[in-house]
């Protein structure tokens, strides 16, 4: 546990970290704005959409640290992918999961619909494709295919790893998001027909926008990076949200697909496995040590956060948290 001396050096640091990043950062665009009060798709430079902005930390011992407003309320968007993995994981095991969806990067847009040809399977389950043949996974597990009942499995796995029971699925979010779900909804019909996807695709479908539409604040983010920085159980609570054996898969993916296209250009830069969402948010993972959560709609090309990738590539290199780098953990207390 830091000091009280330290917990202030951190929290002036962090400060001074979130005012710098406050500026506007020069080619920032935003194509997609949602937050867990309102739904915009803004095919232009935002004004007003760009100004939240909030970083929470959370060590794997439950301290907290954070900068700006952190309980502001957003969608989780395709953050929610790395948690349904985990479900699939769970319900189905490994190889049956392997089967249905692969580990490689795409190199492609979040919303591509390209596959893996030779094994029949979308690239990887961040992105769209993919996450919709984890969703299908969770969906049938246990052969429950009541309407609610695989929406609670995922809502009650979120709250596990956010601690927090009042998570819900934004209604405004998901009626906005099914009403503009051509292309995912494109997506899975072209899965089922070349045998990726079996069932109802409409509940499917509907499934996965409701998990990305689940509403979270920056401290929930960070809590659920932490979760996974812990090996699965959650700091605070002292919950298991993820049976230990799997973190390591969901990590994997994370660190190499988490950014979409970016994902290669993070993980040079970064070095840590994260996932953004197009409602702005970026939850980083440091195993053994951090979970970082950043919110702020403003987007760049490829549907991450400008401020959540900066933010955490500052922290990053202040830190000395990149995989490859040497240690200095001291950087951040440094004078
Ligand atoms: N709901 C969005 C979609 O399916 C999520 C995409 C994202 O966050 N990148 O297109």
């Amino acid at each position: 546990m830091p000091t009280q001396a330290i917990r202030q050096r951190v929290n002036r640091r962090l400060e001074e970290l979130y005012r710098r990043h406050l500026l506007p950062h020069d080619g920032e665009v935003v194509t997609y704005y949602n937050s867990g009060t309102g739904y915009n798709k803004l095919g232009q430079t935002a004004g007003a959409e760009r100004s939240p902005f909030a970083i929470s930390l959370m060590t794997t011992d439950g301290e907290v640290f954070h900068a700006g407003e952190h309980d502001l309320p957003f969608a989780l968007q395709s953050i929610s992918k790395v948690f349904v993995y985990g479900l699939a994981l769970e319900a189905c095991g490994r190889d049956r999961v392997l089967e249905r969806v692969g580990v490689e990067p795409s190199g492609d847009a979040f919303n591509s619909i390209v596959f893996d040809e030779r094994n029949n399977r979308p690239y990887n389950p961040m992105v769209n494709a993919g996450a919709l043949a984890t969703t299908a996974l969770v969906e049938g597990a246990e052969g429950a295919h009541t309407a609610g009942h695989p929406l609670e499995r995922i809502l009650a796995a979120l709250r596990r790893y956010a601690g927090n029971r009042g998570l819900e699925v934004d209604e405004g979010t998901f009626e906005a998001e099914i009403r503009s779900a051509d292309r995912n909804r494109a997506t899975a019909y072209l899965m089922r027909s070349d045998g990726m996807l079996a069932g109802d695709v409409e509940a499917t479908l509907a499934l996965y926008l409701r998990q990305c539409s689940v509403r979270v604040d920056c401290l929930d983010l960070a809590t659920m990076a932490a979760t996974l920085a812990n090996g699965g159980a959650n700091p605070i609570t002292g919950e298991r949200a993820l049976a230990r054996r799997h973190v390591r898969d969901v990590l994997s993916v994370m660190h190499t697909c988490g950014m979409y296209d970016f994902a290669g250009q993070w993980a040079y830069r970064v070095g840590i496995p994260a996932k953004s969402g197009v409602s702005g948010g970026v939850m980083a993972v440091v195993p053994g040590k951090l979970g970082i959560g950043v919110f702020s709609p403003g987007l760049d090309a490829y549907g991450n956060s400008v401020r959540g990738t900066a933010v955490c590539e500052e922290l990053s290199e202040r830190l000395g948290l990149h995989v490859f780098a040497d240690s200095d953990e001291d950087a951040l207390l440094g004078p």
